[in-house]
């Protein structure tokens, strides 16, 4: 089975559906906005943890590719802005937005309330989730509460982290990437990964770890955004191209090209 099929599939089983935004279009995205200033005129330097396939990561060449980084080159092109891209700790995408020595992040990063109070994100792009990993002959772990009293191994900062910091008397071990977390279920140092499903699946449909499967129904339903500074003079562009790229087909067929499937339904314009 093709790595797309065995993707769409498994989403589909997990009943992450997702869906793609019917959404309004838009002038030409390089207008300047009113609030906070002008947008600039490029580059945006864009920040992202690349060891988060199949939406960021590194090829053999040492390249940037992923599903987030076409999304973002044709954002940039679309806004008529060169778009050059930072590898950083994803726990450090934040931090690197309220310092303005970056213009966006995209990097799987769900829209959440915490984080909404520090940087501003773009609308929603991609329906996502967590669920729970665990080695393929585990058969007691079938939801969030059988890993009571468990390791669970998760990425630091991210949602899993703070999902994994809920259950009673877990030990939380934390990673700098998904997939080492996913590395120590796979050698049997942890009794489970929680981490964004479409992420751990495309670990197991390449072979990056083995003996590990996904239990039971997603524990959330999450959308990834773009995250800039606050009031970032910038936003309404991204928003625009991002907008014009659901219409327009662009987003359909990076989407395709990622997951095997095109999108179907539609995406929120706002998650929170
Ligand atoms: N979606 C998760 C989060 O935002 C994980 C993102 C990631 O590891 N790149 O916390």
């Amino acid at each position: 089975m093709k790595r797309s099929q065995f993707l769409k599939n498994a989403l589909l089983s997990l009943g992450a559906t997702v869906v793609l935004a019917a959404c309004g279009g838009g002038d030409t995205a390089t207008t300047p906005v009113e609030n906070g200033g002008e947008a600039t005129a490029g580059p945006w330097v864009v920040g992202t943890e690349p060891a988060f396939p199949p939406f960021e990561s590194q090829d053999e060449n040492g390249e940037l590719v992923g599903f987030d980084i076409d999304l973002m080159r044709a954002i940039g092109e679309q806004a008529g802005v060169e778009v050059e891209f930072e590898s950083l700790p994803f726990d450090g995408l934040i931090p690197a937005l309220q310092a303005g020595t970056i213009e966006a992040a995209i990097s799987g990063m769900t829209i959440t309330e915490e984080r909404a109070q520090t940087v501003d994100f773009s609308r929603p792009y991609f329906r996502a989730g967590l669920a729970i990993a665990v080695a393929e002959d585990d058969t007691e772990t079938t939801s969030l509460e059988s890993l009571e009293g468990k390791t669970i191994a998760v990425q630091i900062g991210t949602t899993g982290a703070a999902t994994a910091g809920t259950v009673k008397d877990a030990t939380v071990s934390t990673f700098d990437s998904a997939p080492l977390a996913l590395q120590e279920l796979s050698n049997g140092n942890a009794d489970a990964v929680i981490n964004d499903a479409p992420a751990t699946l495309d670990a197991i449909a390449t072979g990056n770890i083995g003996g590990v499967k996904v239990v039971g129904e997603l524990l959330t339903e999450e959308f990834y955004g773009i995250a800039m500074p606050q009031d970032s003079p910038n936003l309404e562009a991204l928003n625009t191209a991002l907008a014009e790229l659901l219409e327009n087909g662009t987003y359909d067929a990076i989407y395709e090209k990622w997951f095997g499937t095109a999108p179907v339904g539609t995406l929120p314009e706002a998650a929170l």
